[in-house]
């Protein structure tokens, strides 16, 4: 029950009305038996929102786009990792100091791992944005042998040059080899949803295939790794793990994740049935 002592949290973004973090934050919250709910809220004036927050006393709060760069000069103190991926999706309010830290990384290699020991793997990245540079450092944290192809050559350059890999154009498909392909462009997500970002030809038996897109889930390019043979992950694995990470740091407890997973497949299959 909602009363005077229930603790707020939130996500701030824009576009955030869709967002499927609240899903995973109120069914959470529920089973771990907290006096706690979490709300969207679509930010215009981001100076502002802050301000709100700490007023209001909000215990902690998800970052979306566009802000997840920009709300580094909103805090009082940033996680290391968070530091040098340059992005925070989660603040915590520790008694009026707002600490922002980066779960998606964490997410990311979690549903990696999931499937594959990444050890000595070699991985192909594609795309160099606010995903990719997530993934990417975790993936180097975890010394793999990574390869960026992202369609600006400046942003790939300048992510290669901070991971210190190579890079190459997002159509140079010939230079495309390795074990893991990581999908960080929003090529498969509405409305791009009827294309994939590399030819069929590419994906080999086994391969691990990993797309972040989770609007839709099934992407073309998960449906052809799938009749091709290779180990499939989809976005929803990243963004449940993401999500988790983000309790934990909130509440000091580890949620149940299959349960978030759930909570989101069914959320999805009801987003599917009013279309
Ligand atoms: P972003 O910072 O805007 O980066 C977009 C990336 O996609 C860039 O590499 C961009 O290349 C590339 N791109 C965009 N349109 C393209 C096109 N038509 N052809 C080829 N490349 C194109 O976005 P982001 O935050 O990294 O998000 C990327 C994807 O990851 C989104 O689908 C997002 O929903 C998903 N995501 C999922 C999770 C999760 O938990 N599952 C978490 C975060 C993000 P240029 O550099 O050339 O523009």
């Amino acid at each position: 029950m909602i009363d005077a002592q229930t603790e707020l949290y939130g996500i701030i973004g824009n576009p955030v009305r869709y967002s499927l973090s609240p899903i995973i934050h109120n069914g959470a919250f529920r089973r771990m038996g907290l006096n706690a709910v979490y709300l969207a809220f679509e930010v215009n004036n981001l100076e502002e929102a802050m301000s709100g927050i700490r007023e209001l006393g909000l215990r902690g709060v998800s970052v979306t786009l566009p802000f997840k760069t920009q709300i580094l000069t909103y805090l009082d103190n940033i996680g290391d990792t968070a530091w040098k991926i340059r992005a925070v999706n989660t603040i915590v309010n520790e008694e009026g100091r707002m600490i922002g830290h980066n779960t998606d990384w964490h997410g990311a290699i979690e549903a990696l791992e999931e499937k594959v020991d990444l050890k000595n793997k070699r991985v192909i990245l594609l795309g160099a944005g606010g995903a990719a540079r997530a993934i990417g450092f975790g993936l180097k944290e975890r010394m793999c042998q990574m390869t960026i192809f992202n369609r600006s050559q400046n942003r790939a350059e300048a992510l290669a040059k901070e991971l210190g890999c190579d890079h190459h154009p997002l159509l140079s498909f010939e230079e495309m080899d390795g074990d893991i392909i990581v999908n960080a462009t929003t090529v498969g997500m509405y409305p791009l949803d009827a294309e994939s970002p590399i030819p069929k030809e590419i994906l080999k038996e086994k391969m691990v295939v990993m797309d972040m897109v989770y609007q839709p889930l099934g992407t073309k390019l998960l449906r052809e790794a799938e009749e091709r043979g290779c180990v499939t992950i989809d976005g929803l694995e990243m963004l449940a793990c993401q999500g988790a990470a983000q309790l934990e740091i909130w509440t000091g407890k580890k949620p149940e994740i299959g349960q978030i997973k759930e909570d989101l497949r069914q959320a999805m299959k009801r987003e599917e049935s009013h279309d």
